[in-house]
C-alpha cells in the first residue's frame, strides 16, 4: 500500500472521528467507563486495507510479533474476539481496545453513525449498552439525527473497499489482521521500497499521542480527543 493510500485512509480515519465526536458532544452521549462490550463480539468483521495502518505502525515500532502472539492465543484458546482487544478479567462487559489510535472504520463508526431505512429517513443505530447506561441522551440525538441534524453515516464509508481489490474484501477481524500482516511482512521482505517507507511516512502523518499513562492505554470507550 502506497504512503498515498496510507494516508488517505487516515484521513477517512479522521473524518469518522470527528463527525462522530460531534454527535457525542452535541448530544452529551458517551459509552460507560469501562465498557468494551461491543469488543466481546466474535462477529467483528473488517479489510486487511483498513488495518494496514495498524500493521504499518507494529512493523515501524518492531511490535509485529506481539500482535502474532495475540492471535495465536486467541486461535489456541477458541476466543474469535478480536486480538487486539484486552478483556476485563472476569467481566463479559468489559476491557480496553489495545490499538485504539488505528482501529478499523467500523469500530470507530459503531453506535455514533447513522442508516437510512426503508423509505430513506435518517436514524441513529446505537447499541444496548448506551441506550441502557443514558436513554435521554440517546434520546436527543435519535430524534437530531431522524430531524435530519449533522451525523456520518456507515455507507459513507464502504466497510468493504472495491478499490482495494482483496484487501478491500470484509472478513473476521483476527483472519483480517493475519493477513494484513503478512501482506506487510512479505511486502518488506522482498524490498518493496514504497512497503519499506509506508512506515515513516505513517509515523509522520499520525504521530502516536504523548502524554498517556502508558500503563492505562485509553479504554474501548475513550472519549473522542478534541480537534
Ligand atoms: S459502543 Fe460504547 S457503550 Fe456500546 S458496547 Fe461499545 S463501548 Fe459499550
Ligand atoms: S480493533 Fe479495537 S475497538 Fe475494534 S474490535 Fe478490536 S479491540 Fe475492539
Amino acid at each position: 500500500m502506497s504512503p498515498e493510500t496510507l494516508a488517505l485512509l487516515l484521513e477517512r480515519f479522521a473524518s469518522i472521528d470527528r463527525g462522530t465526536r460531534a454527535l457525542s458532544e452535541r448530544h452529551a452521549m458517551a459509552c460507560p467507563p469501562g465498557c468494551g462490550a461491543c469488543c466481546h463480539s466474535a462477529e467483528v468483521e473488517t479489510s486487511e486495507a483498513e488495518l494496514a495502518p495498524l500493521v504499518a505502525r507494529l512493523l515501524a515500532r518492531g511490535e509485529s510479533a506481539d500482535l502474532r502472539a495475540a492471535l495465536a492465543q486467541r486461535e489456541a484458546a477458541g476466543d474469535r474476539r478480536c486480538a487486539l482487544f484486552v478483556p476485563e478479567p472476569n467481566s463479559s462487559t468489559g476491557g480496553r481496545c489495545s490499538a485504539y489510535e488505528d482501529r478499523p472504520s467500523i469500530c470507530r463508526l459503531f453506535a455514533f453513525a447513522a442508516r437510512r431505512d426503508a423509505d430513506g429517513r435518517p436514524e441513529l443505530v446505537t447499541c444496548r449498552t448506551l441506550r441502557a447506561a443514558d436513554p435521554l441522551a440517546v434520546a436527543r440525538a435519535e430524534r437530531d439525527v431522524a430531524a435530519g441534524g449533522p451525523a456520518v453515516f456507515y455507507s459513507d464509508y464502504g466497510l468493504a473497499d472495491a478499490a482495494s481489490g482483496s484487501a478491500g474484501e470484509l472478513q473476521p477481524i483476527n483472519l483480517a489482521l493475519e493477513r494484513a500482516l503478512a501482506r506487510a511482512e512479505l511486502a518488506l521482505h522482498y524490498g518493496r521500497l514504497e512497503a519499506a517507507e509506508d512506515a515513516p511516512q505513517l509515523a509522520l502523518v499520525a504521530p502516536a499521542p504523548t502524554g498517556a499513562d502508558p500503563t492505562q492505554p485509553p479504554p474501548r470507550d475513550a472519549p473522542r480527543p478534541a480537534a
